[in-house]
C-alpha cells in the first residue's frame, strides 16, 4: 500500500537475490524482514551450530534447534513465514575460495559476521565484483552500520583501512547486549530493501553508530579514499587474499 512501493515494487522484490553472510544475531533479523519483505530468492552462508548461548540474541534459533546447523534452523523459520522464498543454504566458511563464486549470483550482500578476517574479504570481494552490501559491526552495547557501492561511495577499507592487530582481538570478544544486533540487523534489512526499491536515501559515504545504553544515533561521513588500498582505481585490489582471524 506504499505510494513509492505498490505492485510494482512487491514485483521488483520478488525478483532480487540477497545474501546474508552469517546466521547469528545479525542474521537473524535480517533473514525474517527479507522472508518477511518477499525478496524472492535469500541466501544465507553460514558453518555454525545452535548454541544455548546464541539464544540471547539470535532470535531466528530456538531451544529446539540446538545442535543444528544454523542455516537449517533459520531455512525452517523463513519458509514457515513465507513459503514462496527460494532459499539456498552454504554449509560454508567464506573463504577465497569460495567468496566470488557465491556471491557473483546475488543483487545485494548483506555481512553480518562477527569477525574481522569475514569483514574485510567480504568488503574486497563486493569490490571486485561490484556488488552493493550492507557492512554492520556489533560489540558490547554499541553497534555500527554502513552501505556500500563499490567505486561510487566509500567501501570498508576507506573507512577502516586494515583490521586490527590480532593482540587487540580479545577486546572483541566481550559479550553483546543481545538487543544490539537486532536493532543494526533490521537496519540492514531495511538497507538491502531500499536498494532494491530505489527508495529514499541509503547510509553511503555514512557510518551509522548507536549506542543502547545512551540511545545515541551518530552519523559519521566516511570518504572515499582516492588512494584507498582496495577501492581506488590505480592502487585498489586485483585479487582475494585471507585475512589472519
Ligand atoms: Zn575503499
Amino acid at each position: 500500500m506504499l505510494e513509492d512501493v505498490g505492485e510494482e515494487g512487491q514485483k521488483k522484490l520478488d525478483s532480487a537475490k540477497v545474501l546474508v553472510i552469517g546466521a547469528g544475531g545479525l542474521g537473524s533479523p535480517v533473514c525474517l524482514y527479507l522472508a518477511a519483505a518477499g525478496i524472492g530468492r535469500i541466501g544465507i552462508l553460514d558453518y555454525d551450530i545452535v548454541e544455548v548461548s546464541n539464544l540471547q540474541r539470535q532470535i531466528i534459533h530456538a531451544t529446539s534447534d540446538i545442535g543444528k546447523a544454523k542455516i537449517s534452523s533459520a531455512q525452517v523459520k523463513m519458509k514457515n513465514l513465507n513459503p514462496n522464498v527460494r532459499i539456498d543454504t552454504y554449509f560454508e566458511k567464506l573463504t577465497t575460495n569460495n567468496a566470488l563464486p557465491i556471491m557473483q549470483n546475488y543483487d545485494f550482500i548483506i555481512d553480518a559476521t562477527d569477525n574481522f578476517a569475514s569483514k574485510f574479504l567480504i568488503n574486497d570481494a563486493c569490490v571486485l565484483l561490484n556488488k552493493p552490501f550492507s557492512h554492520a559491526g556489533v560489540l558490547k552495547y554499541r553497534g555500527q552500520t554502513m552501505t556500500i557501492l563499490p567505486h561510487e561511495s566509500a567501501c570498508f577499507a576507506c573507512a577502516f583501512d586494515e583490521p586490527p592487530a590480532k593482540e587487540l582481538n580479545a577486546i572483541f570478544r566481550a559479550g553483546l547486549f543481545g538487543v544490539v544486533p537486532g536493532i543494526i540487523g533490521c537496519i540492514q534489512a531495511s538497507e538491502a530493501i531500499k536498494y532494491i526499491l530505489n527508495l529514499g536515501e541509503l547510509l553511503t559515504n555514512t557510518l551509522l553508530t548507536m549506542d543502547i545504553k545512551t540511545m545515541n544515533f551518530r552519523k559519521v561521513a566516511i570518504h572515499k579514499n582516492p588512494d584507498c588500498r582496495v577501492c581506488s582505481k590505480e592502487n585498489g585490489i586485483k585479487e582475494l587474499k585471507t585475512y589472519h582471524e
